[in-house]
């Protein structure tokens, strides 16, 4: 066994391969921010558990931009900046999922050669409609993609394909529903949709994109936010029909906000630099995620690599983590 492969104070030696495409030869965990935006305190709490896991566990960790669309310029080197300003280093480059377009289309053509793929032309408004109609047996409909487009025929394909109507790639499911372990909330089991993995614009879809990507980096410890908790079967499910091994997964509790909405930006002052900007230091700031985590009760937390001894999945807490802006407040005094 290599010195890497357990936590110790030689653990970052052994450093993963710089290249994305080659698969880490010990375990990768990783953050894949969407740069859409400023970071806030949540997505720093997640990126730093995501962080700890890691390297607690002897793993490399990686930085993915989910850059197929929602991009904000210049967001996603100020989420590298906020990244670096806490000690959460990554390994090799920053992978972009806008560059990898081939890649994509290669694992839909796999899927579709195998039958496992059928064009779908609904619109969305189709599809709200289907999802929340009454199903057969009187029973409120789930809000889930009826499978409308699952069942044409060649030839209806054929005459909507010749009307020019724009088509989304879809996976032909073979499963309904899927459990897998979490190792934050246990076993953890849900429907598996005929989920959407080329968009009607062209773009892979961000479900295709991520069991893609996963594997091809090597990561095997996806720690995320518990919001993707529901999309994980079916990512589950595409990487067993795709043949990548499937990671294991840590779903943390988000940030809130008091009225018990996910933390936003129009909140107020929750991201890293609008908090140092109104007189917070980056160490109390640091401090102040890690407390939430129940990681420390110190008040100021120099780097994040200060937190590693302690750490203990075990002792997360199972609840979102409530942030009150107005407490954040150092103005109003
Ligand atoms: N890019 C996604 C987000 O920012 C996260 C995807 C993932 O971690 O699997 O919400």
């Amino acid at each position: 066994m290599s010195p890497g492969a357990t936590a110790g104070p030689d653990r970052r030696t052994d450093r993963a391969s710089a290249d994305p495409g080659q698969p880490a030869t010990r375990g990768a965990g990783r953050f894949a921010p969407s740069p859409s935006g400023t970071l806030h305190l949540g997505n720093l709490r997640t990126a730093l558990l995501a962080w700890l896991f890691a390297r607690s566990t002897g793993r490399a960790f990686l930085v993915r931009m989910e850059d197929l669309d929602r991009v904000a310029a210049g967001a996603a080197a100020g989420q590298l900046r906020d990244l670096t300003a806490l000690g959460i280093d990554h390994d090799g480059p920053v992978l972009q999922q806008s560059r990898r377009a081939p890649v994509y289309d290669a694992a839909m053509d796999r899927l579709t050669s195998a039958g496992l793929t059928y064009p779908c032309f609904c619109t969305r408004r189709e599809i709200r409609e289907a999802a929340s109609a009454p199903q057969a047996d009187g029973r409120p409909g789930e809000g889930r993609y009826p499978g409308t487009c699952r069942r044409l025929t060649a030839d209806e394909v054929a005459v909507r394909t010749a009307q020019g109507r724009p088509s989304a790639l879809r996976l032909r499911r073979r499963v309904d529903t899927l459990t897998f372990h979490d190792v934050l909330q246990g076993a953890f089991a849900g429907p598996v949709e005929d989920i959407v993995l080329r968009r009607n614009d062209g773009l892979a879809a961000y479900n295709l994109a991520v069991v893609v990507d996963d594997a091809a980096q090597g990561v095997d410890q996806v720690v995320r936010g518990d919001d993707l908790l529901p999309s994980t079967p079916a990512q589950v499910h595409l990487a067993t029909l795709l043949g990548l091994p499937v990671p294991t997964y840590g779903h943390v509790p988000l940030a809130l906000n008091p009225v018990g909405a996910r933390l936003a930006k129009r909140d107020g002052a929750v991201t890293l630099p609008d908090l140092t900007g109104a007189g917070w230091t980056v160490p109390e700031l640091l401090a102040l995620i890690a407390r939430s985590a129940g990681l420390t009760d110190a008040a100021t937390v120099a780097r994040a690599a200060d937190l590693l001894a302690g750490f203990d999945p075990a002792r997360l807490p199972r609840e979102p983590w409530i942030v009150d802006p107005a407490e954040l407040r150092r103005d109003a005094g």
